[in-house]
């Protein structure tokens, strides 16, 4: 058996508890990858795993990625992330929760909870009855920053293309620019909107046929299969699925000149940065472009912490500066011709002080 500090994944987290609550069957991991910029935030997975090691792996490699997500977002936090696992039927009990909830107070604030996989608001505000470090709670009031982070994480994405839009091709528009959105769910129908509304030309597509048809029915625009969205000869290709779809395959199939999407972990091994980079077409790293998810959820988190009012409008602010840390990373890699997600990590990595 390998000491998981041997793990490929494990990255001198500062922190890893395993929880077990023999009275209401709950056990969980709890890491905290870093609190050098401040608490250790990230959601809850609630997820079966067949084999139980994957569940610290997941544990290790997700609060790491918090971690640098947090800092490339601007936010006062550290990176950090739970997993609870679920048995075969997924039983979720609230007594599971609670215990859950008395694990996270117990870190006395080191470590900040949300939503993840597996875990709805109604859950979160379970878990907020025994500790108040958590986020992704209900709305509190009309303009206030909390709820449904789709909206902002989409906000961040079209922003983020546009601005890849200017650094490759040119343009200052959105107009007559070929978009294929892979996923047309909460994040990537969010961007197609705000697309649309530019003058776009949209290409759609989802596993579930009808909503890709749906929403082409109400912006314009044409809908593929899902099979066939990666080859779609287009400006822009958005994933908004699912992570690992930048692997060799995909990326050979790629006709695009920008990849620049919200689904979380694009990159199937490492090197496909670079293989991205060697075919010329520029990549918006996953979690810098996404944050605006994460930078709705903390807002909400910290201005209950502080007595802040944490409106909406707080949110857009920090939502907006997705553009700038963009461009500085393209033009970082340009200089260096090191591949972009290379140079995000590498930025990220110097915030929380491991430079
Ligand atoms: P969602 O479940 O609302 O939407 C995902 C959509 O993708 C669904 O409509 C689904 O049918 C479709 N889909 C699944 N597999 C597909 C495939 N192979 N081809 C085409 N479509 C497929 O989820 P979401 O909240 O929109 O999240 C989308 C992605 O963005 C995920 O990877 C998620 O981890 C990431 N993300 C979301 C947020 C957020 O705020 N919701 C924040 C950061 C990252």
């Amino acid at each position: 058996m390998t000491a998981f500090w041997a793990e490929p994944d494990f990255d001198a987290h500062e922190l890893v508890q395993v929880v077990h609550d023999r009275a209401s069957g709950l056990t969980a991991i709890i890491a905290v990858h870093s609190t050098h910029l401040g608490p250790a935030a990230g959601g809850t997975r609630f997820w079966h795993y067949n084999v139980p090691a994957l569940a610290m792996s997941d544990a290790l490699r997700l609060s790491r990625g918090m971690s640098y997500k947090n800092a490339m977002a601007g936010l006062p936090m550290g990176g950090g992330k739970a997993v609870i696992l679920a048995d075969e039927q997924r039983i979720k009990t609230p007594e599971m929760l609670a215990a859950f909830g008395d694990a996270v107070e117990g870190m006395g604030g080191r470590y900040v909870t949300a939503e993840d996989v597996g875990i709805s608001e109604a859950d979160m505000v379970t878990v907020s009855h025994r500790t108040d470090h958590v986020s992704g709670l209900p709305v509190t009031g009309q303009g206030r920053a909390g709820g449904d982070p789709g909206p902002f994480t989409a906000y961040g994405i079209y922003l983020g293309i546009r601005a890849a839009v200017r650094h490759k091709l040119g343009h200052d528009s959105l107009g007559g620019v070929r978009v294929a959105v892979q996923g047309t769910g909460s994040v990537g129908g969010g961007v197609a909107r705000l697309l649309a509304r530019d003058g776009a030309r949209l290409t759609l597509a989802d596993i579930h046929a009808e909503r890709a048809a749906g929403l082409a029915a109400e912006l314009g625009g044409t809908v593929v299969s899902s099979e066939t969205i990666m080859g779609t000869a287009c400006d822009v290709f958005s994933p908004n699925a699912l992570g690992a779809i930048l692997d060799d395959a995909g990326i050979a199939a790629l006709d695009c000149a920008i990849v620049a999407g919200g689904a979380n972990n694009q990159l199937a091994r490492p090197e496909h940065g670079a293989a991205l980079a060697a075919r010329g077409i520029l990549y918006a790293p996953d979690y810098v472009i996404n944050a605006g998810g994460i930078i709705s959820v903390a807002t909400e988190y910290l201005a209950r912490r502080n007595g802040n009012s944490g409106d909406v409008t707080e949110v857009n602010t920090l939502v907006e500066k997705i553009p700038g840390r963009l461009e500085s990373i393209w033009q970082e890699s340009e200089s260096t011709g090191v591949s972009s997600d290379v140079v995000a990590d590498r930025m990220a990595q110097k915030l929380i002080g491991r430079g």
